[in-house]
This record gives C-alpha cells, sequence and structure tokens, in this order.
C-alpha cells in the first residue's frame, strides 16, 4: 500500500520572504535524521512537507518517531495515497482506518480541497464519507467537537490523502535557522534542558563540558555525552568540547579566596567558553541557571559571571522552578541519566560558606592575584572535540 508522511509546518510558515530558507534547513534537518532508513522524496505544498518513502521495507512507525523530535514541525501524520475519485478514497478510507475505527466511539471528518478541478466539494466530500463510515461502522458516532477520531481528506494537486488523527510534532523552528551557540553542559538536569529549549528556538548546539581528573571520573565525562546523544534525538547532531580543568582549579584553590571559588570558577569557565567559540563563528553562550537555586546563582554571583561575557548568554531555564525542568527533562528523555551519581567539577573544592553577594570588585582584584592566561591558553588547546550524532 502506498503511504506518505505529512509534516506540517509550524511557525516557518509564517516567515514571508524567508520562508523558503527555514523550509529548506528544515528538509535538510529531517533528510538527516531519517537519512538511515530508506530513500525518501521530498515535496512541499499548501505548508507541508510531503515525505514519501521510495523503498517498500522503510519502518514508517520509526520515521514517524523521529521526525516527532525534529523541531519547525507543528503535527504530523500517515496517510494513505489515493487517486482523486471518490469512490477509491471512500473504499481506502474504510479499510485504511479500520483498526482506528473499530476501536473509537465517536468520530468526524474533515476535507481539504485546493484541487479545484475535483467534482465535489470540501462539505460534500465531508458529508459522503461521514456516511460511507458510518454504514460500514454502524457502533460509530459523530462528534464534531470532541471526537475520538478525526478522519482526514486532502484533495490535493498529485494526489488525494487519507488519515486519522494528527500527531503533535516537537514546534519551534528548524536548527541551524538561528546560527549557533555554546551550551555549557554539566552532568545535572539543568543544562540538557537548557540546550534542548535554545535549540527548539533554532539554534544549532556546540557543547562544553569542564572535567577534573582525577577528581572527576571517566565515567562522569561518559554520562555527559550520553546526555549530549539523548539531546540529539531533537538538537541534532552537537560538537562536544571537552576541556581538562584541574589545573585550573588546583591553581584557583591555592591562589584565591576560597569564599570567591565558585564564581572565580565560572568566569573562568565562561572566558574558556568564549574562546571555543571565537574559534568556531559561534556568538552567544547558554547555561542551565535558575536564579536563586544555588549560591553561584544569585542576582550577584550572575552579574559577576555575566562580567567577563562579551556575547549574550542565553538561560532559558532563568525563571523556572525545579520541578518545571525536571518535567521537560523526563519528557525530552534526559532526566533518568542526569541523576546518576557521578561527580562534577563543580562539586569538587566547593567552599564551604560560599560568597552570595559578590561584589565585582572584589571578585577582580581576587583574580588579578594570579596570572589564568597561561592556564586558559594550555586548557583551549588541549581540549577534545567530539561530533556527536546518531545512527
Ligand atoms: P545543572 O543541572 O545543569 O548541572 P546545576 O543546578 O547543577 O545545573 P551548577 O552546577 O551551579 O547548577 O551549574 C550551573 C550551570 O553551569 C550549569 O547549568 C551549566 O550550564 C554550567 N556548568 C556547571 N558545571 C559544568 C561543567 N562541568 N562543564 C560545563 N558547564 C558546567
Ligand atoms: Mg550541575
Amino acid at each position: 500500500m502506498k503511504e506518505i508522511i505529512l509534516l506540517k509546518e509550524g511557525e516557518i510558515a509564517l516567515k514571508g520572504l524567508n520562508r523558503g530558507t527555514f523550509e529548506d534547513i528544515l528538509v535538510k534537518n529531517v533528510r538527516h535524521r531519517i537519512g538511515s532508513l530508506g530513500k525518501f522524496e521530498f515535496k512541499r505544498a499548501q505548508s507541508t512537507i510531503y515525505v514519501r518513502p521510495l523503498d517498500e521495507e522503510i519502518d514508517l512507525d520509526e520515521v514517524c518517531q523521529r521526525v516527532g523530535k525534529v523541531f519547525g514541525i507543528s503535527a504530523y501524520a500517515r496517510a494513505a495515497v489515493v487517486s482523486k475519485d471518490f469512490a477509491l478514497i471512500r473504499d481506502k478510507a474504510i479499510k485504511y482506518l479500520a483498526e482506528d475505527l473499530s476501536a473509537a466511539a465517536t468520530f468526524k471528518v474533515e476535507a481539504k480541497r485546493s484541487d479545484k478541478h475535483f467534482p465535489m466539494k470540501s462539505p460534500e466530500i465531508t458529508r459522503e464519507l461521514g456516511g460511507a463510515l458510518l454504514e460500514a461502522f454502524p457502533h460509530l458516532k459523530v462528534d464534531v467537537h470532541n471526537p475520538d477520531v478525526t478522519v482526514l481528506v486532502e484533495i490535493r494537486e498529485v494526489a488525494a490523502y487519507v488519515y486519522a488523527n494528527k500527531f503533535p510534532g516537537a514546534g519551534g523552528i528548524p536548527v541551524g535557522s538561528s546560527g549557533k551557540a555554546m551550551l555549557l553542559v554539566s552532568g545535572g538536569i539543568d543544562s540538557p534542558v537548557a540546550g534542548y529549549m535554545m535549540a527548539k528556538r533554532g539554534l544549532q548546539l556546540h557543547a562544553v563540558h569542564f572535567v577534573s581528573p582525577p577528581y572527576t571520573s571517566d565515567r562522569a565525562r561518559q554520562k555527559v555525552e550520553t546526555l549530549c546523544e539523548e539531546m540529539a534525538h531533537y538538537c541534532g547532531d552537537i560538537t562536544f568540547h571537552c576541556v581538562p580543568f584541574t589545573e585550573i582549579q588546583e591553581a584557583l584553590k591555592e591562589h584565591c579566596p576560597e569564599e570567591l571559588f565558585t564564581i572565580l570558577m565560572r568566569r573562568l569557565m565562561m572566558k574558556i567558553a568564549q574562546r571555543l567559540c571565537a574559534q568556531q563563528d559561534i556568538h552567544a553562550l547558554i547555561t542551565g541557571e535558575s536564579v536563586g537555586q544555588v549560591a553561584s546563582q544569585t542576582l550577584g554571583a550572575i552579574a559577576c559571571t555575566d562580567a567577563v561575557c562579551e556575547m549574550p548568554v542565553f538561560r532559558p531555564v532563568i525563571g523556572m522552578d525545579k520541578n518545571e525542568i525536571i518535567e521537560i527533562a523526563r519528557r525530552i528523555g534526559t532526566f533518568e541519566t542526569s541523576i546518576l551519581p557521578y561527580e562534577d567539577c563543580c562539586t569538587v573544592f566547593t567552599p564551604r560558606h560560599p560568597r552570595t553577594r559578590p561584589k565585582l570588585e572584589f571578585v577582580e582584584q581576587a583574580e588579578a592575584g594570579f596570572d589564568f592566561e597561561p592556564l586558559i591558553q594550555k586548557a583551549v588547546e588541549n581540549t577534545e572535540l567530539k561530533v556527536i550524532k546518531l545512527n
């Protein structure tokens, strides 16, 4: 049987003159995500991308699973392709939708017709098909407000499409349409969610993770790579940077006031992240900070951190409660990995009494007491790069 996947464009359908560019990126992202499952042909019309499988054996359930996580799609459906003849459409609907309709108590039909040569208008198609389905499935009742199943018929230029129910897509705009950003990713719950949220707004992610062996283990690093893999279902390929941070943390411990350790460490992380950005045409940072969550996320601490940043720092979870962040982490599949109990370099040498209202002036003074520049350069030079991609 001939089937096709319909991808309904979300926000990008409203993009005016730039729309084609957004669509190109979306098609490229979908192609990249499902290409390993077989060959497909892509066509666009009426704010829909028609994905036609070219091999019989392609697993369409898996295709749907994958496209459901590609940003830029508001809804998707799997449909039967039929010739534009009402009798054929009716017979196909009865057969193709039998399982859905047998399990439902109520239904409605919606028809769309962009091919104005088709002899029936939409209300007539709706009425006739509704009647035929009631005859074929006598247990059904029509409910136009809240049906168990919505049967959709689209009469388009090339063919007619019949399907039951659209599934909600991942929303957002296509990854890559807003440029690139560097996510500071820890092994925690918040930063993967922050990355997901910004990728949803079209940013292509690079990730930077700081490690402090032997204080942090290889398993801790592996956990963060796993988190990036889990994020890649939504965010696409992620270029992962692993920065050796031990020497810097040891220098901090030795040469700076203990109560400023965390804030100085965060400033150094931001500096290094920006050096990595400069090498790769990246113009924004992303963190998983949320106001007041820990000592380094007070207003004063954030101000001291931002003072070393020369590019926008996006903190999409800044106003969210932990519960709200956890809800997203569970939905996108990062939560279970995030709660594995491995140490993060942030938890190495944590001060007993961190300053919650650090004054920038004192922070800068403390930082100037030691020349971190050679260590920063060394850390950047020894950063390991790896592209994290699926299949
Ligand atoms: P998360 O759940 O993301 O770990 P958190 O609540 O544990 O956040 P912190 O440990 O204070 O908060 O870290 C705040 C932010 O700093 C993180 O969201 C992340 O963006 C960044 N960060 C923390 N540790 C690291 C690390 N080892 N490498 C890179 N970035 C980090
Ligand atoms: Mg953390």
